[in-house]
């Protein structure tokens, strides 16, 4: 069956023996029950609550993001509009298993239907449910089979719970037929550093026991490799290792230019394993993902408690730290009260907060206290700016409040396409590549049919970012680099040809950016960066800077 596509979640390789995971128990059959609905009912509480206790104890075991994805998980399992709905199907003679599986087939229909982040939690239900089912009927938890060796895991698509709890030692990669590269899944599998290929539709026709090269780099997975491939994969392999064991140094590019290289985090749990992997700093701190079951807004004090356990962790270090970046795939429940037909183009960002700054002011003030409590060098930036003015409110406000560096980030067209007038009124830039080739591109960044435009190695948003590099160096002002391209070690080099400062990225990406960016000087960067911008489309313009780097080292310019 030969290479299977799919969306590869970081830059690692692995080869293994495929082990397919268990397919979902069968639906419960739907015939009208004479046991006693009181009976059934405490059957069915019974189980819910067992299944809630042991996510708990999983997510406590686990720890970091995977913990809130647990905890979040056993509070749906305990849910009483869900555990009514059960009640209530009990009532028309349904059985204890059947009432489970309708209510939260419900539930799983009606996030689903609101898509975005919403809708990729629809899994998380069917597995409470599977588990549920599962305890009720006797029958053994599904879950990650163990067949006591190494293994490529091949699943349908993994439940956070079992993700969470992969004992990396055995899970060689993981392979998901069905999820995207925004589910649980992969927020789960970047952050542990596993080698995973999501939503790799053609999966479902691997076997146990086939041999597997599992490319998360390129989005592949190579079905009965050939001895030349496998011996590549291997090459590689050994390669990567060997940087992962590498001395933890700052970036720099090999001719000494210094490139900081900082974290993406989205709590301050992650900040010990970002150091541990070399992060200088934090150069993305997404506050929304602090509040995201938030019902309403939180405090000035319960904020500043976080702020302070992030900043006193980076001490003596930059932090920069985003305002809430709430709306399109990350509602706020007390910042997005209206639907809208186009999320992605409506009131997010900048645009939520100004309408409601008191909100903006409280998350200031709090920035502002943790920041004169603590020793790091706080940084805040503003998300989704399209104008000077959005620019020049936001610096004006946040330095009202106490914050001492304001900027903003560039992931409209817009602010690219005027950086120069957007830079003289703040102190620095963030490019946020994910959504500046989004809204580039036209291609929601969500939609998998759309997948394949949401590529940052486009030409145009090469161009772009160019605009931006040069506005900054212009005005002495940095740019830095927060999306995922900043994570993909080639493009890395290329954004530091466009004029990135700084690059910023999941931690478990440092290593491999960090040996990428040595082997280059900045006369090299600068080269790939042109042959890349020069190109017609993202392919091309990949080829045409692996092109460049090849020839620069071969010549020997670039030290390897
Ligand atoms: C981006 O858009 O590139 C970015 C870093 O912000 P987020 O992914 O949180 O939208
Ligand atoms: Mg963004």
């Amino acid at each position: 069956m030969g290479e299977i596509t799919g969306a590869g979640i970081g830059q690692g390789v692995a080869v293994g023996s495929v082990v397919r995971m268990a397919d979902p128990l069968p639906e419960p059959v739907d015939r009208p029950s004479h046991l006693d609905p009181d009976r059934e009912g405490e059957r069915a509480r019974a189980s819910l609550s067992v299944v809630a206790a042991e996510l708990a104890r999983r997510g406590a075991k686990a720890g970091g993001a995977a913990k809130d994805v647990l905890e979040a998980q056993a509070m749906m399992a305990e849910d009483p509009s869900i555990i009514d709905d059960v009640t209530t199907r009990l009532a028309t003679g349904r059985t204890a298993e059947r009432a489970v599986f309708e209510a939260f087939a419900y539930y799983r229909d009606v996030l689903a239907g609101m898509g975005g982040y919403l809708g990729e939690r629809a899994a998380d239900l069917d597995d409470i449910a599977q588990r549920v089912i599962a305890h009720l009927l006797k029958l053994p938890e599904p879950g990650v089979p163990d067949p006591g060796h190494p293994f490529v895991l091949v699943a349908r698509d993994l439940a956070p719970a079992d993700t969470a709890m992969l004992d990396l030692d055995q899970v060689q990669a993981l392979v998901t037929i069905d999820g995207g590269p925004t589910s649980h899944t992969a927020i789960l599998a970047r952050e542990k550093s596993i080698v995973a290929v999501v939503g790799a539709a053609d999966a479902a026709g691997l076997a146990d026991g086939d041999t597997v090269i599992v490319d998360a780099a390129h989005g592949l997975v190579v079905a009965a490799p050939t001895d030349q491939e496998l011996a590549a994969a291997r090459a590689r392999i050994a390669e990567r290792a060997a940087r992962a064991a590498a001395p933890l140094r700052p970036g720099a590019l090999a001719d000494g230019t210094p490139v900081p290289l900082l974290a993406n985090l989205g709590s301050a749990d992650g900040a010990a394993e970002a150091l541990r992997l070399g992060a200088e700093g934090v150069g993305l701190f997404r506050t929304e993902f602090l509040f995201l079951d938030a019902e309403v807004a939180p405090s000035v004090r319960e904020q500043q408690v976080q702020y302070t356990r992030l900043l006193t962790a980076f001490a003596g270090r930059k932090v920069v730290v985003r305002v809430l970046d709430a709306g399109a795939d990350k509602p706020l429940a007390f910042l997005n009260d209206a639907p809208e037909a186009n999320p992605a183009l409506g009131l997010r960002g900048i645009r939520a907060l100004r309408r409601t700054e008191a909100i903006l002011r409280e998350q200031l003030t709090a920035l502002a206290a943790a920041d004169a409590a603590t020793a790091a060098e706080l940084e805040v930036m503003a998300p989704m700016i399209a104008t000077v003015e959005e620019a020049r409110y936001f610096t004006a406000l946040a330095k009202e409040l106490g914050v001492a560096v304001a900027g903003v980030m560039v992931e409209t067209p817009s602010a690219a396409l005027i950086a120069d007038r957007v830079l003289a009124v703040c102190d620095f830039a963030s490019i946020g590549t994910n959504d500046l080739t989004q809204y580039t591109m036209a291609a929601d960044r969500l939609l998998g049919t759309v997948a394949a435009l949401q590529d940052p190695w486009h030409p145009a948003v090469l161009r772009l970012i160019a605009d931006v590099g040069a506005a900054g160096a212009a005005l002495g002002k940095p740019v830095g680099i927060c999306g995922e391209a900043a994570a993909d070690p080639l493009l890395a080099v290329v954004l530091v040809g466009l004029g990135a400062t700084s690059l910023s990225m999941s931690p478990s990406a440092l290593a491999d950016v960090r040996a990428s960016l040595s082997r280059y000087r900045l006369s090299d960067a600068k080269e790939l960066a042109r042959a890349a911008m020069a190109s017609e489309g993202a392919a091309e313009a990949r080829a045409a800077a692996e092109t460049a780097a090849a020839e620069r080292l071969d010549a020997g310019g670039a030290s390897s």
